[in-house]
């Protein structure tokens, strides 16, 4: 790793690898913006004020912590918890816990910030934010129709890190690194491999890939996590991206907002609003993230014009249940967080313990839609296994015909009669 030390800012990147720096800094950030945006970062650090939750928590398990290390993002990073023994120590682990862990190999490694840990119930194994992060044994079961690609996405991808599915847009595989490891995470089998950053020279046969096809209006940049690499890749990959012209919108796909809302920084903020249009889809699993901390975190990205979408997994046991969903929905509209797309499992290796049967996620839907605001329904998916792509799903409002009316049913069951005359 080298040391790049900015004289100017006093900005140390320890992390970056000189033979991984972006070709040019010049062109996409400047230094006096970086020395401007640091000193806002520290100030705005100072202000910050912490939860008396999260005061409690610092005081208890990180009593050499200060309240700025606990709002600076690579802190949260370095001292995430990666291992059962470290993970013993903030909470209380059951036998169905302890089991795997100690076994985990080839599979999926833990990782989990201080700040997600701190939403974790000591004694209550049955949480649902512990069950999406903490493993069990039941990771080991797999069942008929698992695989560990389920997606077939390593087959649409014609250069390295570009998933090309449907006919205008592709799927940008940014990083294999993620703040938080989610036990159901669909590309398990590529997250986590090496544990860092892919690095800014691999993505070179994907940005020729995307220039040499101009039917690619649309990348969606995701990973691993697009928000856990430095500013400074950030901010290259997307200048990449702006250059080509046929691209007319980006995406980001991220976790970081629910899991490390630190990165949401006002450095990192003013790299994105150069790239409009811009949109990030918020990958939320339940209420239990909807802090105050993920609250401004949000707010700092709809306040720079990004519209924010989410994603949510329909999980068993953690989040699939109607009142639970209402809350999460209505919550995220409270954050400015557009609701967009409530997942069905995808059937990865050993995920049986966390898929629900379809008829749990339109009965989720129909509590949903008519019983709260449009906004809060999410459209529900399933993602074909085999690389089908998004299929929605509704209830059966539709009912038929009765000769030249369709038969229509409502939220409360009630069926009316629209008249659809042939032309
Ligand atoms: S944040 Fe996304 S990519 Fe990362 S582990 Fe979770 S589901 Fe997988």
């Amino acid at each position: 790793m080298e040391k790049l030390h900015n004289e100017k800012s006093g900005v140390t990147h320890t992390e970056l690898n000189e033979e991984e720096e972006p070709p040019s800094t010049k062109c996409f950030i400047s230094e006096e913006q970086i020395l401007r945006e640091y000193i806002q970062d520290r100030l705005d650090r100072d202000k910050t004020s912490l939860s008396p939750h999260s005061l409690e928590f610092i005081k208890q398990y990180f009593p050499e912590a200060t309240e700025k290390d606990w709002t600076n993002w690579r802190w949260q990073l370095k001292n995430s918890v990666k291992t059962i023994d470290q993970l013993s120590r903030f909470i209380d682990l059951s036998d169905n816990e302890i089991r795997p862990a100690r076994e985990i190999n080839n599979t999926l490694p833990i990782r989990i910030t201080p700040y997600y840990l701190s939403l974790l119930e000591k004694n209550n194994p049955e949480q649902g934010l512990r069950k999406s992060v903490v493993p069990v044994i039941d990771e080991f079961l797999t069942s008929p129709g698992e695989a560990s690609d389920p997606l077939s996405e390593e087959h649409d991808s014609p250069v390295p890190n570009i998933v090309h599915r449907y006919p205008d847009r592709v799927l940008f595989l940014a990083t294999g690194f993620c703040s938080a490891y989610c036990r159901y995470c669909t590309r398990s089998h590529m997250v986590a491999k090496d544990k860092c950053h892919i690095g800014t020279k691999a993505w070179e046969p994907a940005f020729q890939y995307i220039q040499n096809h101009p039917e690619i209006r649309d990348v969606l940049v995701s990973g691993g996590d697009p928000l856990t690499m430095p500013d400074l890749h950030i901010d290259y990959l997307l200048s990449r991206l702006r250059a080509i012209e046929h691209v007319e919108i980006i995406r980001i796909g991220t976790k970081v907002p629910a899991v490390l809302p630190q990165r949401i920084t006002r450095s990192l903020v003013n790299i994105l609003r150069k790239y409009h249009p811009l949109f990030i889809s918020i990958h939320f699993t339940h209420p239990d993230e909807l802090t105050p901390e993920v609250k401004e975190a949000c707010e700092r990205l709809a306040n720079a014009g990004i519209p924010l979408g989410s994603q949510t997994v329909l999980l068993k046991g953690i989040n699939d249940d109607v009142a639970v969903m209402k809350k999460l929905m209505q919550g995220l509209l409270k954050f400015r967080v557009r609701p967009y797309y409530l997942y069905q499992c995808d059937p990865i290796l050993g995920s049986t313990h966390f898929r629900t049967p379809v008829e749990k996620g339109l009965e989720i839907i129909r509590g949903l839609r008519g019983h709260t605001t449009g906004y809060a329904v999410p459209q529900y998916v399933i993602d074909a296994p085999g690389g089908g792509g998004k299929i929605p799903l509704l209830p059966d409002y539709n009912q038929g015909r009765d000769g030249e009316y369709l038969l229509l049913k409502n939220y409360e069951n009630k069926i009316f009669r629209y008249p659809d005359f042939k032309e």
